[in-house]
């Protein structure tokens, strides 16, 4: 793995190799890889020539009381679990991307303020942002994202075709513990008690799943069944249960066919989030 620190030598690195007709295959992350990443970068390794993969702890992402000191960060770890499976691992310095004058910012209107962007304002600002530099600075064919992050995926789908981005944007089902707990960098935080109470958010999702395709049309209905049941784990506190449509991401009232439930909840102090696909048949 070839580990590049510079906007600059990751653009003429990727610039000689296009040349010669290599395609670029691209995963922005903010590294304590895990499995569900490593799952893109598999995916980017077989669809393309050349896999990049950013690890950068992003700070526009984060709110003034999030998590951002103590986000985890592991970056020889990371490098050794990408050998075999990446070229080049993009990990910039945060001064040398973000330089003391920086002050352009990419904001995708409407999207960006309900669920988690309504939670943590600024944070898909932030995103947007990040990985409209990033777009710049890799020029990839294709763009690996996890569904983990379903909103976001929505935020950056629409920033490509709001700006033009001329690439491939990939979604990558959602890797999973043993006990269906999604995985994310932020379960580390979790104690041992809280990492079994959190399932709570799988097991809601999957009971969403059950009463829809009973036929359970009523969104709100499977909401409150929902709250119901999680409040029932006393170290977990609801942040938001929604139940939207895929596309524009607007709350629906009725499920006619297909509809997204989305779910933030703190266990303890850490946030986490899923999202499921309700089908009504
Ligand atoms: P992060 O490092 O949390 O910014 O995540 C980087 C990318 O990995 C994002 O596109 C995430 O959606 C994706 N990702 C994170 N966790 C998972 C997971 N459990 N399954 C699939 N993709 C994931």
């Amino acid at each position: 793995v070839k580990i590049v620190t510079q906007t600059s030598v990751l653009q003429k690195t990727l610039r000689s190799l296009r040349r010669k007709g290599r395609t670029i295959g691209f995963v922005p992350t903010m590294g304590c890889l895990h499995e569900g990443h490593l799952s893109l970068v598999r995916r980017a390794r077989r669809e393309n020539d050349i896999v990049v993969v950013s690890i950068f702890v992003n700070p526009l992402q984060f709110g003034p009381r999030e998590d951002l000191k103590t986000y985890p960060r592991q970056l020889p770890k990371d490098i050794r679990l990408l050998r075999g499976s990446c070229d080049i691992v993009f990990a910039p310095s945060r001064t040398s991307f973000y330089p003391e004058d920086f002050s352009t910012f990419v904001e995708v209107r409407g999207l960006s303020d309900r669920l988690c962007g309504h939670s943590r304002p600024g944070h898909f600002r932030g995103v947007a942002t990040v990985v409209a530099k990033l777009f710049c600075a890799a020029s990839p064919d294709r763009a690996y994202f996890g569904q983990k992050d379903a909103q976001q995926v929505a935020v950056i789908q629409k920033m490509c075709r709001d700006l033009g981005f001329p690439l491939d944007l990939k979604v990558c089902p959602i890797v999973r513990e043993k006990d269906g707990l999604a995985m994310s960098s932020r379960n580390l935080y979790l104690t041992p008690s809280e990492r079994r109470d959190a399932v709570v958010l799988f097991q809601a999702l999957k009971s969403g799943q059950h009463l829809a395709a009973q036929g359970q049309r009523d969104a709100a209905r499977i909401v409150r069944t929902l709250e119901d049941f999680i409040r029932r784990t006393r170290t977990a506190k609801i942040d938001y249960i929604a139940i939207v449509d895929p596309l524009s991401f607007e709350p629906v009232k009725t499920i006619a066919r297909q509809a997204l439930l989305l779910l933030a909840v703190f266990i303890g102090k850490t946030r986490l989030i899923d999202n499921a696909v309700l089908k009504v048949t």
